[in-house]
């Protein structure tokens, strides 16, 4: 059995984590990939963005100040080609959106304001010089930089990243993370379970949290609770990954066989949170890289990863925002809540007459996945404080959210 550990406060338990990652070396990645990875660079344009005078409208290329009531058109000037117009007083041509404005040119009148017959045009509407015309440099000019350093590459930035020519991009790699369940009493999903044995739900609850955090999640599938076993898929997954998360085997059982083999293998900076649900959650380095203990109840293991290993994970990913936007919420009923640890309860938010309320998600012990499924919002009841009454305020963290700090 693994030695005892000290219960430490969430703040403490995340300064020891933050202090243990740093951002993976940036690389150079394909557009294609680069979806929800942080740039590691400025990225300046070379080019005026539109390359040149465009037209922002069908219509017709004017000289603003020509008064002439009919003009002869001399041309058409689609998109995608340069025709040798020139516009001169008395003249105008047909020009379509995105098409390079003629020469002379300097306004562009909308075909709805227009008569046009045989070869000759009437306007119903004066315009401004400029009126219509994107001038070159108006969405992007030459030497601007479009991004900067830490922007998170979503579908606009990848659009501008392909705007100003880059086809790829020096940017944090998408962290590798391992997982891998531990339990004797785990068969996959399409087993029928025997006698003592329950359904592995964490890995693939796990997976897809990882996914969710931007991460390239990696299975390591079912290790039984044995020494040889777990420290071989525990090796495999440090080969293969930049972080390791475990689920199971951190309690004080005589078969939790994590803690012992990471304080063998590296480094063991806590054992115990004061946190419920995910008292027993562990958190090593191991060959430098960060290795998660999650509890195995599968609420414990999801929450704790929502509070600590994703943080975790955006460090890694090279993200500055880390956290979830909190609101204070109005409870809809009274929630029991014990004082002696900080308290998350899976709830849904909505807003309702201009404040947030909160419900939550019924009976909240930490095996019932159920508690989890369909919340929004995860409330922090705090250590030191007991039951809450209806109406009364606490904090909602709305974790379908993106981070805003
Ligand atoms: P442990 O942390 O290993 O003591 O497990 C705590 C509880 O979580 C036990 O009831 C386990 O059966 C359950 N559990 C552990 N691992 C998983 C898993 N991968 N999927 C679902 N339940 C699990
Ligand atoms: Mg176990």
């Amino acid at each position: 059995m693994s030695q005892d550990y000290p219960t430490i406060s969430l703040d403490e338990a995340w300064r020891r984590i933050a202090a243990a990652v740093r951002p993976l070396p940036p690389r150079l990645i394909p557009l294609a990939e680069a979806l929800g990875c942080v740039l590691a660079q400025d990225v300046q344009a070379t080019e005026n963005m539109p390359p040149f005078a465009a037209s922002a409208m069908d219509g017709y290329a004017v000289i603003a100040a020509d008064a002439t009531p009919s003009r002869r058109v001399i041309g058409e000037q689609t998109a995608g080609r340069q025709l040798p117009l020139r516009v001169e007083p008395g003249a105008a041509a047909r020009i379509m959106t995105g098409a390079p404005l003629p020469e002379g040119a300097d306004a562009v009148i909308k075909v709805e304001d227009s008569v046009e017959q045989d070869g000759w045009v009437r306007f119903t509407a004066a315009v401004p010089a400029g009126r219509d015309v994107r001038p070159a440099g108006q969405d992007v000019a030459a030497g601007e930089v479009v991004l900067e350093r830490g922007a998170v590459l979503g579908p606009a930035e990848i659009g501008l990243l392909a705007t100003v020519g880059r086809i790829a991009v020096l940017a944090h790699p998408r962290p590798r993370v391992a997982v891998m369940a531990t339990g004797d009493e785990l068969v996959a999903p399409d087993q029928q379970p025997g006698p003592g044995q329950i359904r592995d739900s964490n890995s693939y609850a796990l997976l897809a949290a990882v996914q969710a955090a931007g991460c390239q999640a990696i299975h390591l599938g079912r290790i039984p609770d044995d020494e040889q076993a777990l420290r071989a898929a525990m090796l495999s997954g440090l080969a293969q990954a930049d972080a390791l998360i475990t689920s199971g085997g951190v309690s004080m059982g005589t078969r939790d066989l994590v803690k012992p083999l990471l304080e063998e293998l590296g480094a063991v900076h806590f054992g115990k949170v004061a946190s419920r649900p995910g008292k027993p959650f562990t958190f090593a380095t191991v060959q430098g890289k960060p290795v998660f203990g999650l509890p195995g109840f599968p609420v414990s293991s999801l929450v704790t990863f929502e509070n600590m290993v994703r943080p975790a994970l955006r460090i890694m990913g090279g993200h500055a925002r880390l956290r979830r936007p909190r609101v204070m919420a109005r409870l809809s009923h009274a929630i029991r809540h014990a004082p002696d640890r900080t308290e998350f309860q899976r709830a849904v938010v909505a807003q309702r007459d201009g404040a947030y309320w909160a419900a939550t998600t019924g009976v909240q012990v930490s095996g019932r996945l159920k508690s989890m499924a369909g919340a929004n919002a995860l409330l922090e009841l705090p250590a030191g404080v007991s039951d809450f009454a209806q109406g009364q305020e606490a904090v909602a963290i709305l974790i379908t959210l993106p981070e805003v700090d």
